[in-house]
């Protein structure tokens, strides 16, 4: 049998140097047909993961080295890190091009990778020393110093994972945490109230003055971070505070490109959003057959899954390989403390939600979600194994009755 031809697919390009970027130029060495990978990165690192930032480097228990990834040692890639791509023109039968900030232009033939993830949302205030989002390893390096300086009040705006995730490190250094959150519960949203409190629950135990419904207006100081002013005009003293407000995907690059974008770069449900032209990772936004949704998602494992087919899906214009949709089980987990917490399915506009194993009051429970006649997601606090399952049992359709009947179903059912 004889494998594609050496170097016919002309030069590619892969913008992002993060988790997608690398999975894509990670797939594409793997064909001989590739001829050229050209990366680029605005950040000024090789890929690195970003998990870690806000669990063990912020602990103080890793270094932020320990976070780089393998690099792709093959001399087809070449690495751009420290350079921003500002421009990208795309489809009418020409081949895609980049524009970079020195103002030149670069065509690829062979297609573009857009892999430019997303980044934090920020409030007025933002700027002033003291203010940390963590989106990056320089973002975590420079939070770091300041927890390692022992402030007297740390207050984190916005409950979710990333938010949650700093004040366990916070509170492991033995640092006075407030976590301010707009919702009424924790978590409300994605896990639901009952859920949402049981997560939380550890956080209060330990200390944290936990604030829901509480809306944060700005952060305020002279020459650094003094206080937050919430929405109601009350303000709470902070010497240290760290905005997790979530994050919006990175396309402002894109503007003028023909490409649709509308929160995330639109795909098709091969991940192509235009001719030679894909998309992976927290920036992409495809119709996820599966769950019968068209939304972005924001975890490690989809930007590995998806930087891998986008890679493909590329081959495959050029005549290598199937062209086959992506579909699948989302999966996110979350560690706070000793408590590991994972989500897998699609927890969005769920409808119901039962505690299905253990029960919140032990700290072991695995609840289920329920989107009409089907479940959707299964949430699982230190429950490791109960989840791999769901997760397998998720690939498929599954009918809620039958999830329930099988799952000995034993709580009452919340919202
Ligand atoms: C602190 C933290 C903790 C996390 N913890 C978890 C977890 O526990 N579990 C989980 O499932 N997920 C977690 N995640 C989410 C996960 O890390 C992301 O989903 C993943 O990093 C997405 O990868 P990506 O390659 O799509 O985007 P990113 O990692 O955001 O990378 C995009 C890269 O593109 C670059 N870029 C942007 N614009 C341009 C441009 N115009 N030109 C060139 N380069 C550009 C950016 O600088 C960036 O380096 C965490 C994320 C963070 C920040």
């Amino acid at each position: 049998m004889s494998g594609p031809i050496v170097g016919t697919v002309p030069a590619i390009a892969v913008v992002g140097a993060s988790l997608a970027g690398l999975t894509a130029v990670q797939t594409l060495v793997e064909s001989q047909a590739v001829s050229q990978i050209t990366v680029y990165g605005a950040e000024p690192h090789l890929p690195y993961d970003r998990p870690p930032l806000s669990k063990e480097v912020l602990k103080g228990t890793w270094d932020v080295e320990r976070c780089d990834l393998a690099p792709v040692g093959d001399k087809r890639v070449v690495w751009n890190v420290g350079t921003e791509v500002v421009g990208l023109s795309a489809g009418k039968g020409a081949a895609p091009s980049l524009r970079l900030g020195d103002g030149t232009t670069r065509e690829f033939a062979g297609g573009v990778v857009i892999a430019t993830g997303a980044a934090p949302r920020s409030l007025p205030g933002a700027r002033l020393p003291g203010v940390h989002v963590i989106r990056s390893r320089d973002d975590a390096v420079g939070l770091r110093a300041d927890l390692d300086a022992r402030p007297s009040h740390v207050v984190i705006v916005g409950g979710g994972f990333i938010g949650a995730e700093v004040a366990s490190a916070c509170v492991e250094r033995g640092l006075r945490v407030t976590l301010v959150e707009t919702q009424v519960a924790p978590f409300e949203r994605v896990l639901g109230a009952e859920v949402g409190w049981a997560v939380v629950a550890e956080h209060q135990r330990r200390g944290v003055d936990v604030r829901t419904a509480t809306a944060v207006a700005a952060v305020r100081g002279t020459h650094r971070a003094e206080s937050v002013e919430l929405a109601d005009g009350s303000v709470i003293a902070a010497d240290v505070v760290v905005l997790g407000l979530g994050v919006t995907p990175c396309t402002d690059w894109l503007e003028g490109s023909g490409l649709t974008i509308d929160n995330g770069v639109e795909c098709d449900a091969s991940l192509l959003a235009a001719p030679r032209v894909v998309a992976a990772g927290d920036v992409a936004r495809w119709p996820n057959h599966r769950f019968g949704e068209f939304r972005r998602v924001e975890h490690w494992d989809n930007a590995i899954r998806q930087g891998r087919h986008a890679a493909q899906r590329l081959l495959a214009e050029h005549g290598h390989g199937a062209v086959l949709d992506f579909s699948t089980v989302p999966w996110v987990w979350s560690d706070q403390y000793e408590n590991k917490l994972q989500v897998v399915g699609s927890t969005f506009e769920f409808e119901e939600a039962v505690i299905a194993h253990g029960s919140v009051e032990e700290q072991r429970f695995v609840a289920l979600y329920r989107r009409g006649a089907h479940l959707v997601a299964a949430v699982g606090l230190n429950q490791a194994k109960l989840i791999t399952r769901y997760r397998r049992m998720l690939a498929e359709p599954v009918l809620w009755t039958e999830a329930l009947a099988k799952a000995e179903y034993s709580g009452a059912p919340q919202r």
